[in-house]
């Protein structure tokens, strides 16, 4: 499949987008605010990289952590992306680790996912019984293959698998609730990459996550709770600057992970997701449906 190299993105949180704008990896060049059918969308910012394009917006709110993972548009943000043009949707995000083979500050990327959230739209095409589509890789494999070979071009390692499971939050997990999730197989759990990446699918964009652990899970390592800490103690002092350390990785993981998949054309399925339906002819303009259907519900 051809495709325009230059439809990139980034989601990220806002200290993200302080580190891409402080340290020379790209150029800011205009913000957007695209209007979308389920209210306006996180700011999207067009950055100039190294020979190629790319967007990049914050999840959470761009001044801080503004809007919790449960109270996200994720709707809104996916459909301006995908009204940007973005086909290829770096992810980045900050779960805890249920295996504790996983350190914090270490790298991951998912290869699978768990979702366990509980109140967020996660269909665009509410009412017309499409929808069906298959999850044998919810993450992008060629984004994931990019995001691998770039986090180690850092000088950093990474896992290059692991099972992300997606809480609703905004509270953390109790003890019982890590010792079942691992039990099920979850390496990683988080806030905020579902139903992100299944909405993404359904808009046939790519899309996987860098994950960087920000701290054991609770009960996966016996931590007192220390009131006014982040975390209530969950982290310890030497564990915080490694997980700084992976942040301030960022812009350089981003740099060289966009780098790769500007060079290769898009060669995954999941541009086709919705290829049976549009065989079909129940899915031409995936934009245009997903607005006439969020104008009926
Ligand atoms: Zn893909």
């Amino acid at each position: 499949m051809r495709t325009n190299r230059a439809a990139l993105a980034v989601i990220g949180g806002s200290k993200a987008y302080d580190l891409l704008r402080d340290n020379g990896f790209g150029k800011e060049e205009k913000k957007e605010i695209v209007k979308t059918p389920y209210g306006p969308a996180a700011s999207a910012r067009l950055f100039h990289g190294d020979g190629y394009h790319y967007w990049f917006m914050s999840r959470h709110g761009e001044k801080g952590y503004d809007t919790a993972a449960a109270y996200v548009n994720y709707r809104a943000n996916i459909w301006a992306l995908k009204k940007l043009g973005v086909e290829r949707i770096v992810s980045w995000s900050g779960p805890g680790a249920v295996n504790p083979a996983i350190a914090p500050g270490d790298f991951a990327v998912p290869h699978d996912a768990i979702d366990m959230t509980r109140n967020r739209a996660s269909n665009f095409f509410e009412g017309t019984g499409l929808g069906f589509i298959r999850m044998s890789e919810p993450f992008c494999p060629e984004i994931r293959a990019a995001a691998i070979a770039g986090i180690a071009a850092t000088g950093a390692g990474a896992r290059d698998r692991g099972v992300y499971l997606c809480t609703e939050g905004p509270r953390l997990e109790t003890a019982a609730e890590i010792k079942m999730f691992g039990q099920w197989g979850a390496d990683l759990v988080g806030m905020t990459l579902l139903p992100e990446a299944f909405l993404a699918r359904q808009m046939e964009m790519c899309y996987a996550a860098v994950c960087y652990c920000t701290n054991y899970a609770e009960g996966v390592v016996a931590r007192d709770f220390r009131e006014g800490e982040l975390f209530e103690g969950m982290l310890s002092a030497a564990e915080k600057e490694k997980v700084e350390d992976a942040v301030f990785r960022f812009p350089h993981v981003i740099a060289e992970t966009l780098h790769r998949l500007s060079r290769r054309e898009r060669g995954c399925k999941c541009g086709v997701a919705m290829e049976r339906y549009r065989r079909e002819g129940r899915a031409g303009d995936l934009l245009q449906l997903a607005k006439s259907c969020a104008k009926k519900s």
